[in-house]
């Protein structure tokens, strides 16, 4: 099971924004906005599964985005293994 690092504050998730060059805010891991939706929309998280949200990769999709212009990122980390 690895640990995202940027979950883990072991590193600071910086992204500057491609319309307005401020800085992204990082909102967390995507995980908590699509949850509280799963219930409902059963058919846009199997599409989800196929395409972004895949844990099984070993990445962690952080959601941000700017507070100038509300540009929306994804981007995913990549997550780290301890022994
Ligand atoms: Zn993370
Ligand atoms: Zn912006």
């Amino acid at each position: 099971m690895g640990q995202c690092p940027v979950c883990n504050a072991y590193t600071d998730l910086t992204e500057r924004c491609p319309e307005c060059s401020d800085t992204l805010e990082d909102l967390g891991r995507i995980y908590d906005y699509y949850t509280p939706y799963s219930a409902y929309r059963e058919i846009d998280d199997a599409k989800l599964t196929n395409n972004v949200y895949d844990a099984s990769r070993g990445e962690c999709l952080h959601y941000m985005c700017c507070p100038t212009c509300a540009y929306e990122k994804i981007v995913p980390i990549r997550e780290v293994h301890h022994e």
